[in-house]
């Protein structure tokens, strides 16, 4: 049985003001089990927001 290289998952970044989709990141499930939030740039509200990860992109 070979085993996988990572746990790296794929999650989109959505503003928190507008709820728009502006990123897209990956972290690993096994090192990095809490939440991820960053201050990043939105296109809408043109300025920079907070973002947090939405949901796993496959
Ligand atoms: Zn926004």
């Amino acid at each position: 049985m070979a085993k996988k290289k990572g746990q790296r998952v794929k999650f989109g970044l959505v503003c928190t003001v507008c709820n728009r989709h502006n990123y897209t990141t990956e972290k690993n499930r096994q090192t990095t089990t809490e939440s991820l939030k960053f201050n990043k740039y939105c296109p809408n509200c043109r300025k920079h927001t907070e973002h947090k990860e939405k949901k796993k992109l496959d």
